[in-house]
């Protein structure tokens, strides 16, 4: 009888999550260890900013639901310091060490912070997790001066919205033309219009010189000469991925955690990645590595790396999904769907509806609050995108699958060594 394999998914975020439950829906019996720094169980991060922000969901409303059970032995408040790939061993505090038979990384990614900004100034927040909710609530309840937020993408927006529907005053700040600037000018000037309409101040194309904290406030001198007097600022300027621990492992880290098509990390063998910190060629649009950072990706991924790392990489399949996503901002719900990022034009598909070219092609749209029509036209778009790579097919079910023991359980199958190197520019 061979001894009991162990699975490690380290980070207990959404898609750790939909991995480990992947692994048990194709019945993968052994053991399973789910490793997060957070001190909770995974919940709904898109909520952080509106809904626990706001006071209308406690922590534990968010928590996300396992659809199976995951008989997994949780590993929370407990941060991965150090992986040694060529030892199978993940690096715990105090000295403990977790040996694993495959690893699925899925450590997100973490707030970026503003060179000059006073960090340790706890009036100067950013907003990423459960704690952080909670921090920027007791900035605002100890002030009533206007919030401040620098970075007038979806985050930053969001925050603002939410300002306004609890009442208080606050102004964006970012240095592009326009809120959402990159989402193409019809869904930027529609932002402006609704920000303004809202009542919340727009301050863009300009940045911050200079910093002044006083005990009843903090101070912003703009490029544009303005001068802002906040109770509280989030700084919502992008992330980076969460990759420190894995610094020396021999993974490659280029922005996040390089992979193959299929999600194995290229470097080492048995590690797939999933989520905000994974950065793999979706060959629906090119063989450019990419990471993306949105939620049903997430979802998506976490539950293809899981597949993968039990079907072996010889047997895996390319992750190509059309990425699809959303922000709802006062009553508008923006959507999002495809690659807009790499759009060259935009072209109006119909009222709200606008589509992005590249190279004659349309590989994104977006939506202004209109669910509907997205729904055709995401359709439309899927249709046009066909993978370019053709999918090795693999069934799915437990049985019949290249990892599936005789007794019907999947086991993992195991690579000797990793493929070295950018395995999909020779084709790999
Ligand atoms: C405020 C906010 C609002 C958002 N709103 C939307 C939205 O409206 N729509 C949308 O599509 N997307 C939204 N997103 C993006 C979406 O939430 C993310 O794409 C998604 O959460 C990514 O999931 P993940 O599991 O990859 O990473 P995460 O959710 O970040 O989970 C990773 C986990 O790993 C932990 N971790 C990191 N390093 C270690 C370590 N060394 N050891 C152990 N654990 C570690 C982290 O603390 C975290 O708990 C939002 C994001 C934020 C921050």
């Amino acid at each position: 009888m061979s001894e009991a394999e162990r699975i490690v998914i380290a980070g207990a975020g959404v898609a750790g999550l939909r991995a480990a439950e992947r692994l048990r829906e194709l019945g993968y019996e052994d053991e399973l260890v789910i490793i997060g720094d957070e001190p909770r169980r995974p919940y709904h991060r898109p909520a952080v900013n509106k809904h626990v922000l706001s006071g209308a969901a406690r922590s534990h409303d968010v928590t996300l639901s396992s659809y199976v059970d995951l008989d997994a032995r949780w590993r929370l408040g407990t941060r991965a310091t150090r992986l040694e790939a060529d030892r199978r061993v993940i690096h715990l505090p105090g000295g403990e060490e977790i040996r694993y038979d495959g690893l699925i990384v899925a450590t997100g990614v973490v707030p970026r912070h503003l060179p000059g900004a006073p960090r340790h100034d706890p009036r100067v927040r950013v907003l990423r997790t459960v704690d952080d909710a909670h921090a920027v609530r007791r900035a605002l309840a100890a002030s009533d001066k206007p919030a401040v937020v620098i970075g007038s993408g979806l985050v930053g927006c969001e925050f603002a919205a939410s300002m306004r529907q609890m009442g208080r005053d606050v102004t964006v700040v970012g240095h592009a033309r326009a809120p959402l600037y990159r989402f193409g000018p019809n869904i930027s000037a529609a932002m402006t219009d609704l920000h303004t309409r809202h009542r919340a101040g727009l301050e863009m194309g300009t940045e911050v010189r200079h910093w002044i904290t006083t005990r009843e406030s903090v101070g912003l001198h703009l490029a544009n000469s303005k001068l802002l007097v906040a109770g509280c600022v989030v700084l919502a300027i992008g992330s980076v991925p969460a990759v420190d621990w894995l610094r020396g492992s021999g993974l490659v880290l280029e922005d996040g955690v390089l992979c193959d098509a299929s999600l194995f990390a290229i470097g080492v063998a048995d590690v797939v990645a999933a989520g905000d910190v994974a950065r793999w060629p979706n060959l629906r649009f090119d063989e450019v590595p990419r990471r993306v950072e949105h939620w049903i990706n997430a979802v998506e991924m976490g539950r293809a790396a899981a597949e993968n790392l039990l079907a072996g990489r010889s047997s895996a399949t390319p992750f190509a999904p059309v990425p699809r996503a959303w922000s709802g901002q006062y009553q508008v719900r923006v959507q999002m769907v495809g690659m807009p990022s790499l759009g060259e034009d935009t072209v109006t598909l119909a009222e709200g509806v606008t589509g992005f070219i590249r190279s004659g092609r349309l590989i994104g749209i977006c939506g202004w609050d209109r669910p509907r029509e997205m729904l055709k036209w995401t359709e439309e778009l899927t249709e046009r995108l066909p993978v370019r790579t053709p999918a090795k097919r693999r069934p799915l079910s437990p049985v019949a699958g290249e990892g599936a023991s005789s007794t019907g359980t999947y086991r993992l199958v195991r690579t000797a060594a990793s493929t070295p190197g950018h395995a999909w520019l020779s084709g790999g």
